[in-house]
């Protein structure tokens, strides 16, 4: 019995002895160590059958597993940068200036000469240092005591500052005070030949960097500094790092975040936040139970084995519909340079420093965000492609993605343009490419089943347009503006989506009742008013549409868009409702291939919407012909290029009666 009990006891102690060796071999930040430490000493008190100590264990197993200092070092060629960014994207451009403009300002940011300031009464002693200094690259500047140091200060910043600590009037603690009071930023390292404990407590107490006895050894000073530099830079490094990626689906952004993290060097992952219901998914559980985790932010960076990844966060949008807590303020906990440095993860419940981390945030529509986390990013805008683009793009890249990736080879598969834009036509409405690239896939697999087996290896295949329907069969998107028939009481209708543009039939029927507006078709709030206020409109304007007086007094009027389960909402289908309705109390059809968007007043005026480029793509895909738009969005038409203005007309209005007159036959 003894026996085991003493085998079981070295056991456990070999245990506690390889973690506590595992710990010191951690490289973790000190007080994190500490943690640990305790954590261990807990466990080593408590019976290995008890549930704290498959906890503890497990607990301390996690802390060690993570990569406390073990990140990927940043490529900053921009030159390079800007080559993997082409290589991988067609068009772009202003989206790749900008995500190059980004990465510029931290390679200038990186490559800075650092100013630093010596503030010194003894003469030798500063102009030997600042010969040293500025010899290491350093942009040195000196001062021989505080008030001249103070005139310095007042015109620039420095990155950091070697004052003495006994000085004239203003001594080094109170020069000290007042920098962090100015730059909080500022490292400040304190020089004395008095070197005394408590001057040194005290000025590090109020924020000093450092502190230097002297007589000091250059390497001292030197090691010193480029520690503060260390510091600051990758501090500096991290503002304002939160790109956020806005479009429709398929337009990129994905893509784009792995370019940037491959042209970076840097590894890259993604956590979707649409899919996050709780906080601890984002700041772990408490670790109370078994079975209690990490949050996802520490669990993907643990995987990567990097401290410094790209992580792509998506649907931004998507979170907080049934997200219980404030997934606001979680995500500003990870992704504000302020906090970030030290994120506790429940989980952890130490320090975590994300501020190295870059961020990279996608969402379809930004409407949604709530503002303080609007505020943190830099949001870049990605658009739907015209058609040509969809062509050119599938040609160059999905095509030969696609080709490869089912095992098949470029040099026997081929694409015809005819194909291309027939399954673009025909087999995809969307901004994106998303189906597009799916609908490839899809004729890839069927040629790769078809050649297994075939003697004599694969044999050429050339996809024509007529072969698209054998292998994709009938084709599902009808041209529904064109083909159909113009009709009183419906109205074509242009909105934006998360999912790009679309187009809309907005339809309005009349029948005996009382004054009462029904309104279907899963219409938000904003869409429900703006129905509203198109029907006073026509009231308050019936003699001039030569609508009997008691009209509106025995009839109920019905407005509906079909597409039910599209949510629609927002005020631009306001003139879209107007002519629906206008069109069936005058019983003048409307013309179905002209397509409206306009927020509409109560006295006939017509608003200016946003997404008009959206609008313009979803418009040419539905074929429409003529497209309405508020006359104050001048500038954003004008901004359009060529290739997304051409093959369609765009009016530009300015009150409700102009689009009267120019839908209703
Ligand atoms: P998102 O993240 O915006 O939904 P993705 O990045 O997943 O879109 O893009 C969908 C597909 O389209 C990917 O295969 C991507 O490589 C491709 N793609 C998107 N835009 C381009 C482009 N401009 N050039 C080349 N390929 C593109």
């Amino acid at each position: 019995m003894k026996f085991f009990k003493k085998s079981e006891d070295d056991h456990l102690e070999s245990i506690a002895g390889e973690l506590r060796q595992k710990i010191s071999a951690a490289r973790m930040p000190d007080a994190v160590r500490k943690i640990a430490e305790q954590e261990l000493d807990v466990i080593a008190r408590i019976s290995p059958s008890a549930a704290e100590y498959t906890i503890g264990i497990t607990y301390l197993d996690y802390l060690l597993s993570l990569p406390w200092n073990k990140g990927t070092e940043d490529n900053l060629d921009l030159g390079r940068a800007e080559r993997i960014l082409s290589e991988n994207h067609y068009g772009l451009s202003t989206i790749k200036e900008r995500v190059l403009e980004h990465l510029a300002v931290k390679v200038l940011i990186m490559s800075k000469k650092a100013r630093v300031l010596i503030v010194d009464d003894e003469e030798i002693a500063r102009k030997n240092l600042a010969h040293v200094l500025t010899k290491e690259e350093y942009d040195v500047v000196t001062a021989a005591d505080g008030e001249s140091a103070l005139r310095e200060l007042d015109t620039k910043e420095f990155d950091v500052v070697l004052t003495d600590l006994r000085m004239g009037r203003i001594d080094g603690i109170e020069l000290l005070e007042r920098i962090k009071v100015r730059y909080p930023e500022t490292r400040v390292i304190m020089v004395t030949g008095y070197a005394t404990v408590p001057s040194a407590i005290e000025a590090m107490q109020k924020g000093a960097f450092h502190y230097i006895a002297k007589p000091f050894k250059l390497d001292e000073v030197r090691a010193a500094i480029k520690l503060a530099l260390e510091k600051k830079t990758v501090r500096a490094n991290t503002k304002g790092s939160v790109l956020c990626f806005a479009g429709p689906p398929g337009t990129g952004k994905t893509s784009l975040g792995r370019s940037i993290a491959r042209a970076l060097g840097r590894k890259f992952t993604r956590i979707s936040l649409g899919g996050l219901k709780d906080e601890a998914d984002i700041r772990g559980h408490r670790r109370t139970y078994v079975g209690a985790k990490p949050g996802r932010v520490i669990e993907e960076i643990r995987r990567v084995e990097s401290t410094n990844p790209v992580i792509m966060l998506d649907e931004l949008d998507k979170i907080g519909r049934d997200f219980k807590g404030d997934p606001a303020s979680a995500l500003l906990e990870v992704l504000d340079p302020e906090q970030n440095r030290a994120f506790v993860d429940h989980y952890l419940d130490a320090p975590f420093d994300l501020s190295s981390v870059m961020f990279i945030l996608t969402a379809n529509m930004l409407d949604t965000v709530p503002h303080p986390l609007r505020d943190r990013m830099e949001v870049i805008e990605f658009s739907g492609y015209t058609e040509e683009e969809k062509a050119h793009i599938s040609s160059r890249f999905l095509c030969p993605k696609q080709i490869r990736e089912k095992g098949l080879s470029p040099d026997t598969v081929s694409f015809t343009d005819e194909a291309l834009v027939k399954i673009i036509r025909e087999y995809t409405r969307e901004a994106g490419i998303r189906n597009l690239e799916r609908k490839i896939a899809t004729v890839c697999r069927k040629i790769a089943k078809a050649s297994v087996g075939l003697s004599g290896g694969p044999q050429p295949v050339r996809v024509t347009a007529d072969a698209v329907e054998r292998y994709l069969g009938r084709h599902r998107y009808h041209a529904d503006v064109i083909e159909e028939q113009d009709r009183v009481g419906v109205a074509t209708g242009l909105v934006r989506t998360e999912t790009g543009g679309d187009i809309i039939f907005v339809e309005a029927a009349k029948m005996k009742g009382t004054k009462e507006l029904i309104i279907t078709g899963s219409l938000g709030d904003v869409m429900r008013e703006s129905a509203q206020a198109a029907l006073s409109y026509i009231r308050s304007n019936a003699g001039e549409f030569g609508i009997a007086d008691d009209f509106f007094e025995y009839h109920d009027i019905h407005i509906h868009v079909p597409s039910g389960a599209v949510q629609k909402d927002g005020p631009s289908a306001g003139i879209t409702i107007l002519i629906a309705l206008a069109s069936l109390l005058t019983r003048r059809p409307a013309r179905r291939d002209i397509a409206m968007t306009g927020e509409i007043t109560l006295t006939g005026r017509i608003l200016p919407v946003g997404g008009i480029r959206e609008k313009v793509l979803a418009a040419k895909r539905a074929k429409v012909r003529t497209m309405i738009a508020p006359v104050r969005n001048r500038d954003d038409v004008e901004e359009l290029t060529a290739d997304v203005k051409t093959g369609i007309e765009i009016r530009l209005v300015d009150t409700v009666m102009d689009v009267v007159k120019a839908v209703l036959i």
